[in-house]
C-alpha cells in the first residue's frame, strides 16, 4: 500500500477585479506522486474554480510549470517528496515575470514573440510546415533553421531570471539560447537584436535560468557563449572594414 502524507496546498488566488489571496486545502498525498497530481486532485474533488494549465504530464509541453514553495518547478515532474513532508505546507503560485491571466494561468505570449523574433517559431503556419527550410531571416547560406530543440518553452527561466524582473523588455533566457543555437549565423538584424541593453548585455550572469531549466538546456552558459560570439563578430568586422 502507498505511502499518504497529510499536506496543506495552499494556491494563490487572482481573479479579474480581485484581491489576490491563498486558499489552504489539505490534502491526503503520496510521496511519490506528482505536484500536479495534487492540484488536480484539488480542481477534480474540491474547487473547479482553480485554474491552472497542463497538457502532455511527461515534461514535453512546457505548460505546467508554478513556482513551487519559492521555487520554479515543472509540476509534471516534481516529486512531492522533493518539496514538502508529511505535515507540510505545498504553496504554488504562477510564474513570475508574465502577466497572469487567472490564479496559476500566465499569459506566455511575450515568449512566444520573441521566439518568434529570432526566427525560432513554436509552430510553423500550415503552408510552411510542409516544406524542408521555411522562409526565414536568415541569409540563403543558413543551413539550419533556429530552433533550440531541447527547449519545452515552459517559462520557468524567465520567472527565475533577477534580470527580466528588472525589464518586460529583456529578451530572456529562452530566447537568448535560441539564438546561441545558431551560432555564428546571426544576421546583422538579429546580432543588434541580441547585441544590446535588452539582449545579452542585461544578463547579470546569477545562473539561476540553469538552475531551474528542466531541459538542461543550460540557457546562462549559452548566453555568455553568445557574448563570445558578439565580440569576436564585432572585432571581425573591424578587421573587414580596415
Ligand atoms: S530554457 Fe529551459 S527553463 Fe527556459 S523555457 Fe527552455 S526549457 Fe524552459
Amino acid at each position: 500500500m502507498s505511502e499518504k502524507w497529510n499536506i496543506i496546498l495552499k494556491v494563490l488566488r487572482q481573479k479579474q477585479g480581485e484581491t489576490s489571496h491563498f486558499d489552504e486545502y489539505k490534502m491526503d498525498a503520496d510521496p511519490d506522486e506528482y505536484v500536479l497530481d495534487v492540484v488536480e486532485r484539488v480542481w477534480a474533488f474540491k474547487d473547479r474554480t482553480v485554474c491552472f494549465r497542463h497538457a502532455c504530464h511527461h515534461s514535453t509541453c512546457g505548460a505546467c510549470g508554478m513556482r513551487v514553495n519559492d521555487a520554479e518547478k515543472l509540476t509534471c515532474i516534481t516529486y512531492i517528496r522533493e518539496v514538502t513532508r508529511d505535515g507540510g505546507t505545498l504553496k504554488v503560485e504562477p510564474l513570475r515575470n508574465f502577466p497572469v491571466v487567472s490564479d496559476l494561468v500566465v499569459d506566455m505570449g511575450s515568449l512566444y514573440r520573441r521566439l518568434e523574433a529570432v526566427g525560432a517559431r513554436s509552430v510553423l503556419p500550415a503552408p510552411e510546415a510542409e516544406i524542408e527550410k521555411p522562409p526565414s531571416r536568415w541569409s540563403s547560406d543558413d543551413e539550419q533553421y533556429i530552433r533550440l530543440a531541447d527547449c519545452i518553452e515552459c517559462g520557468l527561466c524567465i520567472s527565475a531570471c533577477p534580470a527580466a524582473a528588472t525589464s518586460s523588455d529583456y529578451l530572456g533566457p529562452a530566447v537568448l539560447a535560441g539564438a546561441q543555437a545558431n551560432g555564428l549565423k546571426l544576421n546583422p538584424e538579429l546580432l543588434n537584436m541580441v547585441d544590446s541593453e535588452d539582449g545579452v548585455w542585461r544578463c547579470h550572469s546569477a545562473f539561476e535560468c540553469t538552475a531551474v531549466c528542466p531541459s538542461f538546456v543550460d540557457p546562462a552558459r549559452r548566453i555568455m557563449d553568445l557574448r563570445t560570439q558578439i565580440f569576436k563578430e564585432r572585432v571581425g568586422g573591424l578587421f573587414r572594414k580596415a
